[in-house]
C-alpha cells in the first residue's frame, strides 16, 4: 500500500487532519482499530430511535469562529444549549455553582453582591494554593465543596482533590449570576444528523482511503508513506519504554425506560458517595427528539477500559514529557490528539489543532 500521509486513527483529529491533505492534494490513508469512525465523538440511532453517543455526552462548543466555519461544511449545528443539573439529597441544583445553586442550597434569596459578602465570610483564607482543594475551599469554604466536589471528584478520579493538580478545578467557575449554562462559548450544538454522519462528509473524498478493523502495528511494516500522524497513545508507539501513561477510563451502562422522558434535563450529574456513578446522560434531549421510549447512560469511572482522560498529576505529565522528546526526534512522524498529545482536549480544539498540523506538514512537502 502506498500514500503520501498515514493517519492512525480516525476519532476528531484524524479525520479532520486527513480532510484538510486531501483537499489540498495529497494521498492519505486511515487507519483505525475500530469497526467505526468518530472515535469518541461517535454516535448512532438505536433501537428506541434515539441517538446515542457511544463514549458518553458529547456537546460542540467553541469561541474559534474559524473552526465553527470549517465544520459548517460538512453539517448544521442545532442551537442546543447545555446546562447541567445535579442531584444532591433528592434536590435538583444547576451547575457549576451559581447564583440559584447558592440561594436555594442555602435557603437564602441573596443578590450576587451579597453572595460574594456570604462567601468572605465562609471561604478559608488559605495563603499558597498548592492543589484543586484549596482551589475550592478558598473560594466558597466546606459546605458546597463537600455536597458538590468532594466525593464527584473521587469518583471521577479515584483520589480527593488534594491530591489534584490545582489547575484541574481552577477551570470550573463559581458565577454570581444566574447564568445556568454549562458554557460561556457563543458557538454551541449539535450535528442535527449526529457526529458521525459529520465525520462522513469530512472524509469522503477520493484522496482518503479508511481502513477500519486495523491496529496499525499490524499493518505500518507493509506501507509505503512519506508523513505519519498518530492519534493513536505515544506510549503505545513507543513500547511503552519509559512505561505506560495512565488514564482514567469509563464504564458505560445503557438503560431503555420505558416512558417518553427520564429526567428534565440531559444530563444529570451525581455528586454523592452513595451511588457509583458521576452521571446519567438522556440522550434525547440534544436533538429533541420525540419517540415513546427513551435511553439513558450512566457513567462509572474506572481504571480498565478505553482511555478517557489523562491524569492531571505532575508524574504523568513528567512521563509524558519524556515520551513528547522521543516524538520530537522521530523524524516524519507526528502526534496529534488526545492520545497523541496526552491531554484532554475538546473537540474544537482537536480540529484547530489538526488543521494547524496539516497546514504544517503541507509547507514540508
Ligand atoms: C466522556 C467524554 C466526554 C466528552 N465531552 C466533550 C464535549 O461535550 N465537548 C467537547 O468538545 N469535547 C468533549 N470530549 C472530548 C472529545 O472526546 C475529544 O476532543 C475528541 O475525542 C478528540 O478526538 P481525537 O481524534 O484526538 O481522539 P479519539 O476520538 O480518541 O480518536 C483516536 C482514534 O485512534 C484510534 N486508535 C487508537 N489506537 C489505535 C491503534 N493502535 N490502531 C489504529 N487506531 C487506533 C481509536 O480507536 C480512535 O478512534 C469528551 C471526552 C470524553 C472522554
Amino acid at each position: 500500500m502506498k500514500c503520501d500521509v498515514l493517519i492512525v486513527g480516525a476519532g476528531f483529529s484524524g479525520c479532520v487532519a486527513a480532510q484538510r491533505l486531501a483537499e489540498k492534494g495529497l494521498n492519505v490513508l486511515i487507519v483505525e482499530k475500530r469497526n467505526h469512525i468518530g472515535g469518541q465523538c461517535s454516535d448512532k440511532l438505536d433501537e428506541n430511535g434515539v441517538m446515542v453517543q457511544t463514549y458518553g455526552p458529547h456537546i460542540f462548543h467553541t469561541k474559534f469562529e474559524d473552526v465553527s466555519e470549517y465544520l459548517n461544511r460538512f453539517t448544521k449545528f442545532n442551537d442546543y444549549k447545555h446546562k447541567v443539573i445535579a442531584k444532591h439529597k433528592d434536590k435538583l441544583y444547576p451547575v457549576p455553582i451559581n447564583l440559584t445553586t447558592f440561594n436555594k442550597f442555602y435557603n437564602l434569596n441573596l443578590d450576587g453582591e451579597g453572595m460574594k459578602e456570604f462567601f468572605e465570610d465562609k471561604r478559608e483564607k488559605i495563603d499558597i494554593i498548592k492543589n484543586s482543594r484549596d482551589v475550592i475551599l478558598s473560594r466558597i469554604g466546606t459546605e458546597l465543596y463537600d455536597a458538590f466536589i468532594k466525593y464527584y471528584t473521587k469518583k471521577q478520579w479515584d483520589c480527593y482533590p488534594e491530591d489534584l493538580d490545582k489547575e484541574v478545578l481552577e477551570r470550573i467557575p463559581v458565577r454570581f449570576d444566574e447564568d445556568d449554562y454549562y458554557f460561556s462559548n457563543e458557538l454551541q450544538g449539535i450535528p442535527i444528523n449526529g457526529f458521525s454522519e459529520m465525520f462522513k462528509k469530512i472524509i469522503a473524498s477520493p484522496n482518503i482511503q479508511i481502513k477500519l478493523n486495523t491496529d496499525y502495528k499490524d499493518v505500518i511494516n507493509k506501507i509505503d508513506y512519506s508523513k505519519l500522524i498518530c492519534t493513536a497513545p505515544i506510549d503505545e508507539f513507543f513500547d511503552f519504554k519509559f512505561g505506560k501513561l495512565k488514564y482514567r477510563a469509563l464504564k458505560f451502562i445503557l438503560e431503555t425506560k420505558d416512558k417518553e422522558l427520564f429526567q428534565e434535563n440531559s444530563v444529570v450529574n451525581y455528586p454523592g458517595p452513595d451511588v457509583p456513578y458521576t452521571r446519567i446522560t438522556e440522550f434525547k434531549h440534544f436533538l429533541n427528539q420525540k419517540t415513546d421510549k427513551t435511553t439513558i447512560m450512566k457513567e462509572i469511572p474506572t481504571w480498565e477500559g478505553v482511555p478517557a482522560y489523562p491524569i492531571p498529576q505532575k508524574e504523568t505529565k513528567e512521563l509524558f514529557k519524556k515520551y513528547q522528546e522521543l516524538a520530537e526526534n522521530t523524524k516524519d512522524t507526528y502526534f496529534l490528539g488526545r492520545l497523541g498529545r496526552y491531554k484532554y482536549i475538546n473537540m474544537d480544539v482537536a480540529c484547530k489543532e489538526a488543521l494547524e498540523l496539516a497546514d504544517e506538514i503541507l509547507e514540508t512537502i
